[in-house]
């Protein structure tokens, strides 16, 4: 079997249990070597083989996947975060069923809400924004222009930008545009859960000098809205006068 399986962003203990499992069950890992921790290569067994994707063509890939699948073997494809998000997976996974060869996918811990977590903070607040878009400024791979930043940015919801911390002038100046504002809330979390984590805060104003004077270029999460700081209205959840399925209304 063929395991498409979330490292997490990076701390060991947020692989989930089922991830770890197949982990300590795998005759074979193809690990993204560039964002994922070697450490979570110490639970396999002995005599695992590993291979670092990073030096890896996708053919190369599913070449190691086919040959190991065909004589039985348990192959754990290790991604960073979530493998859903930006992970390059639908392009292994075609190739897969084009081959005939099953596979499964297992969640992990996406970098974003890791980030959130970091800077103790939540995405949803009533009052502030009910939406978090996730994306990412352009680099080799293109963005449809529907989805340019300041686009999605005029929307004034909380936002998780990937893949962008080395253009984070260019950023800036399209969050700007598109909040209309310079001093919404940014915090930039260089790599979330890991031992030299590093949060920067600041607003559109000056986070864009404040991420070169720390000299972060790459492995950032950079997350932006008023849900960092700033007022918010209490949820109706946990209210004392609203009820729900699971508690009457206080008298
Ligand atoms: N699938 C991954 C994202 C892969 S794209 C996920 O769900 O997290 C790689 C980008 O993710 C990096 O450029 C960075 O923007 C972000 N990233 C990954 N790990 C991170 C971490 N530990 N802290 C902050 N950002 C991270």
């Amino acid at each position: 079997m063929i395991s498409f399986v979330g490292a997490g962003p990076g701390d060991v203990d947020l692989i989930t249990v089922k991830g770890r499992r197949l982990l300590e069950e795998a005759d074979v890992v193809i690990y993204a070597g560039s964002l994922v921790s070697k450490e979570h290569l110490t639970f396999c067994k002995k005599g695992c083989v590993f291979y670092n994707s990073a030096s890896m063509t996708l053919e190369e890939i599913i070449e190691v996947m086919e040959r190991e699948a065909l004589k039985g073997k348990n192959i754990v494809r290790l991604h960073t975060g979530d493998p859903s998000i930006y992970g390059a997976i639908k392009e292994q996974m075609d190739l897969l069923e084009q081959k005939g060869l099953e596979y499964e996918m297992v969640p992990g811990v996406s970098s974003f809400t890791a980030s959130c977590a970091a800077i103790k903070s939540e995405f949803t607040l009533p009052g502030v924004s009910q939406t978090v878009i996730i994306t990412r400024l352009e680099g080799r791979t293109p963005v449809p222009s529907s989805e340019s930043l300041e686009l999605l940015a005029s929307h004034k919801t909380s936002m998780a930008i990937f893949l962008s911390v080395g253009s984070m002038e260019k950023a800036v100046d399209k969050l700007k545009q598109g909040y209309g504002r310079s001093d919404v809330p940014v915090a930039v979390v260089y790599k979330a859960t890991w031992e030299d984590q590093k949060i920067i805060r600041g607003t559109l104003d000056d986070i864009a000098q404040k991420v070169k004077d720390n000299g972060i270029k790459n492995f950032a999460m950079i997350l932006v809205g008023d849900f960092i700081d700033g007022d918010y209205e209490r949820s109706k959840l946990y209210d004392s006068t609203f009820a729900h399925g699971f508690r009457g209304a206080a008298q």
